[in-house]
């Protein structure tokens, strides 16, 4: 007899601990079990599995009679030793229940829930032993078989038509199933082969290698051959015979990455990302647990792929956003794929042109390794030059794009270059205001004003995506046709592009463009091959991007984001602001940025201009320690929410009086309304981030709260 101690699937479980259940043999950690919890079946992951000799003495100590588990869902278990412990550490870093930690890093077919739904399955054909005698037919498909081991039954089929029976009958072959295995299909790209490092390259390339600090920051400005480094380190690795994770912020928006790593590896690479399918996904993670690729290229949750030898994680572009994830569990890929690398005693590289402030002071404390490439491999850095956007309007002139932005992209126009234009709002106008009352239109469920798309004629609320159509009538003063639109997105862009370009042809690409299933490789796969001259769109267009014909890069509203509150909003706007230039003249030809502004003189467009990622971080560093804020210090924030005000500002206080130790709270302070939520947050600031963890775990398991919580541990953006 064995007692199974498992973590059970349930949304409202509070309590963060394992079930004790009982079974005749033996079973092993990380296999899914089916089992009853309050009178319902539900699925539990398995954490131990003990010997027990006693099982009435063992109910008596408990208290409780035992219940059987129903049934063992997997012959294997889907997670290994180290992920399991990882889902642990986990649930502890980010103050999320072990299962739902586990919830996430599955695929989800193999997720300990109810409706996980089954592998696929397809036939495949073998041959056996042949006893009888054959036509001159049958022989021939048999013989075939010897060669081509499971084939599936469907091809089988197709080029030997009317055998199948006839073979099953004289029992010369057998069908049989098996999972089903490269629903993934890439594109064959041509192999190439490495390029020769320049010395700087080498040089980085040597000191990555010989660190005897497992944590490696490469700062190198854009286009100074960061991805080629990348490459030849896996090559290093794969040719050690261990397993390399390669993990960029977005792979929709970065075609040429894969397209990169797949001409070097072939058929040696995995790929993981939020856009495959849930076979898809489940494929690919079996690939990895089964040791079949060398080399996995994915987003955030690859970081979660079974590796059982892993040699190198590369994380490309460190700093950006959505290496952190939203939902619950809310980590940062950043903190596991340190925290991996550990676990193989193998290398992480954080490589960017713009760290995160945070990685950047700690590899300057020594903390992380700093490798730095401070040259392009075409030794040319883009001219960056702002226009005063104030000034153009004082004098009349267009005020979306500037006369010398006009002038210049005609000129590549003429020249048979590309032009990329990142304007970060998306829609044609931003908000709408009655002339009469100066009512502005805002989203009925959330607290920001709605944008007007004229594609659909509505106005639409770019939190909820709740549309409605524009007023005729004010609902306030009752004036007719009284509201005026301002502000402009990416549509009114283009629609001035457009008419001021007659000739050129135009791409856009923002959330309006890109909904559908592969529409961003589409986009950038066309203007690839310059079957556009220009592309506009939002911050999408800012990353990674090499193509060697563009030479100009414009942004538009450029300090637009500066003025909001949050802590990190400009950090958030150097890098854009920074990688968007970096698009320009990566190859022959020196590039060109225009920057609109609306204040020159702010300390993020000037140290944009002069491409001086040192002199931002020193300034910037400085309002951080003002603020304690990040790196200097740690935060939690934690956000309350629901539909009845009082009752969630209550909570938030109570919560606050509770919280005692060697840290600051500040608020609750109210947030913005989202989706008819209300919301308010009290944020924790310290040095002792532990100390700040273990305070908000007690409340959770002492406490039962009026309304739902979300925490996050070391919160990237507060706005
Ligand atoms: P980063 O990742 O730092 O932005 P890339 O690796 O994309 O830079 O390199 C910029 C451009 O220079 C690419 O087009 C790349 O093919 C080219 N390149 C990189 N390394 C070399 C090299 N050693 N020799 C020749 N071209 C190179
Ligand atoms: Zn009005
Ligand atoms: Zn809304």
């Amino acid at each position: 007899m064995y007692l199974v101690n498992c973590w059970i699937e349930h949304s409202n479980l509070k309590v963060n601990k394992t079930f004790s259940y009982i079974n005749d043999f033996y079973i092993e950690k990380g296999i899914r079990v089916r089992v009853n919890f309050n009178r319902k079946d539900v699925i539990g992951f398995v954490d131990d599995c003990i010997k027990i000799t006693d099982l009435e003495k063992l109910e008596e100590n408990l208290g409780y009679s035992l219940k059987y588990i129903n049934c063992v869902v997997d012959e294997k278990s889907v997670l290994t030793e180290e992920l399991f412990e990882l889902g642990k550490w986990l649930s502890n870093q980010t103050l999320t229940p072990t299962i739902s930690c586990f919830k996430t890093m599955l695929p989800k077919k193999i997720k300990p829930i109810s409706n996980s739904g089954n592998a696929v399955k397809i036939k495949v054909v073998k041959s056996k032993d042949l006893n009888g005698k054959l036509t001159l037919k049958q022989q021939k498909a048999y013989d075939f078989l010897k060669f081509n081991e499971n084939i599936t039954l469907n091809e089988f089929r197709n080029i030997f038509k009317s055998v199948v029976k006839s073979l099953l009958e004289k029992n010369a072959i057998e069908i049989y199933e098996v999972e089903k295995e490269n629903s993934v299909k890439l594109k064959n790209y041509n192999m190439s082969d490495d390029l020769i490092l320049t010395k700087e390259q080498k040089n980085a390339f040597d000191n990555i290698l010989k660190s005897e600090n497992n944590i490696v920051l490469l700062n190198g400005v854009t286009g100074s051959g960061k991805t080629e480094i990348y490459l030849q380190l896996a090559r290093e690795i794969i040719n050690q015979n261990k397993q390399v994770l390669f993990l960029v912020p977005e792979i929709s928006l970065t075609p040429q990455m894969v397209q990169r790593v797949k001409s070097r590896f072939f058929n040696d690479v995995a790929i993981y990302h939020s856009g495959l399918n849930d076979q898809e996904k489940y494929e690919e993670y079996k690939k990895v647990l089964n040791n079949k690729v060398k080399i996995v290229i994915g987003t955030r949750s690859a970081i979660f792929m079974p590796f059982s030898n892993l040699g190198l994680i590369i994380m490309d572009e460190e700093h950006d956003l959505s290496y952190k994830q939203d939902n619950t569990p809310q980590y940062h890929c950043r903190d596991i794929a340190i925290k991996r690398a550990e676990n193989f005693g193998c290398k992480v590289l954080l490589g960017s042109a713009t760290p995160s402030l945070e990685s950047y002071a700690r590899a300057l404390k020594g903390v992380y390794k700093l490798v730095e490439l401070n040259s392009r491999i075409n030794n040319k850095m883009p001219k960056i030059k702002t226009v005063n956007i104030t000034k153009e309007m004082k004098n009349n002139k267009n005020y979306i794009i500037s006369e010398v932005l006009k002038e210049k992209i005609q000129d590549r126009l003429n020249n048979n270059k590309q032009v990329i234009l990142l304007l970060n709002r998306r829609g044609f106008n931003t908000f709408s205001r009655c002339q009469n009352c100066n009512n502005v239109i805002m989203c009925p469920h959330c607290d920001i004003s709605m944008s007007y798309h004229r594609d659909i004629k509505m106005l639409k609320c770019h939190i909820c995506n709740t549309t409605m159509p524009y007023p005729k009538v004010c609902p306030k003063c009752n004036s007719v046709d009284s509201y005026s639109s301002f502000g402009f997105g990416t549509q009114r862009l283009e629609e001035e592009v457009k008419s001021i370009f007659k000739n050129a042809k135009v791409l856009r690409m923002d959330a309006d463009t890109t909904s559908k299933k592969n529409s961003h490789e589409h986009i950038l796969e066309s203007f690839s091959k310059h079957e556009a001259d220009i592309l506009l769109g939002t911050q999408m267009i800012s990353k990674g991007l090499d193509y060697p014909s563009v030479t100009l890069v414009g942004i538009l509203n450029a300090d637009a984001g500066l003025n909001r509150v949050d802590y990190r909003s400009q950090e958030i706007i150097y890098d854009i602001l920074t990688q968007a230039s970096g698009r320009s003249g990566r190859s022959d030809e020196e590039g060109e940025v225009i920057i609109q502004v609306f204040d020159e003189d702010n300390y993020v467009i000037k140290s944009v201009l002069k491409q001086d990622y040192k002199t931002f971080f020193n300034r910037e560093m400085m309002y951080r320690k003002a603020g304690g804020y990040p790196p200097y210090n740690y935060l939690i924030s934690v956000v309350f929410s629901g539909r009845k005000k009082e009752v969630i500002n209550n909570e938030a206080y109570n919560f606050k009086e509770k919280l005692i130790g060697n840290f600051n709270i500040l608020g609750p302070s109210e947030l913005l309304k989202i989706n008819d939520q209300y919301r308010f947050r009290i944020i924790l600031k310290g040095k002792n981030i532990d100390e700040m963890r273990e305070n908000i775990q007690k409340l959770l398991n002492e406490n039962t709260f009026m309304c739902s919580l979300k925490i996050d541990v070391n919160p990237l953006v507060l706005d």
